[in-house]
């Protein structure tokens, strides 16, 4: 008579192992509950759309103020500009104190080719460049400009509205003392 040893499990019985078991043996095992996290450089792969015309990614999540696209990073929680990220993913740290400038005049753009770390004056007188016309229209050219100081800064003024505001005015002027 054969005598079989119980305790001892045969080949066909497959033992099912718990979750603890199998995270003692050094296997990647969630608990309930428990996501993974993508690393924030591969979520941020997902939020824009190269666009083919002008070679700008289109920003396509979350915007903040002035059209620029905001990120929000996973792990210090905190929200940030997403040209700022993509500067500092693709090209290195942003130096102190300057600010990521736009090259192709497109706030929700976060290519890095045409992004530009440079001081905020230098970024404010490339958005004064960008103004080449009074707000009625007249073009700014040297002869129909006036640079007047206006609280410590040289500050642009159309000479052709300026015209046309004295006119209105002497045109009041004459209207009233002709009893109008
Ligand atoms: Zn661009
Ligand atoms: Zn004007």
């Amino acid at each position: 008579m054969i005598s079989y040893d119980l305790r001892i499990p045969t080949q066909h019985i497959r033992i099912r192992r718990r979750g603890w078991q199998r995270r003692m043996a050094g296997e990647n095992v969630l608990r309930k509950g428990q996501k993974i996290y993508e690393p924030d450089a591969v979520r941020f792969e997902r939020l824009y759309i190269p666009e083919p015309n002008t070679g700008c990614w289109l920003w396509i999540g979350a915007m903040s103020f002035g059209g620029r696209g905001a990120f929000r990073l996973s792990r210090p929680r905190r929200q940030v500009l997403a040209h700022r990220f993509s500067y500092e993913e693709f090209i290195g740290p942003i130096p102190e104190g300057l600010t990521v400038d736009h090259q192709c005049n497109n706030p929700c753009c976060v290519n890095p080719d045409h992004l530009k770390a440079m001081t905020q004056l230098e970024n404010g007188r490339r958005y004064t460049q960008s103004i080449t016309h009074c707000p009625k229209g007249h073009a700014y050219i040297p002869e129909n400009t006036r640079i007047q100081m206006c609280e410590g800064y040289k500050t642009r003024v159309c000479r052709e509205c300026g015209r046309l505001a004295d006119a209105a005015y002497y045109r009041r002027k004459k209207a009233k003392k002709n009893g109008f």
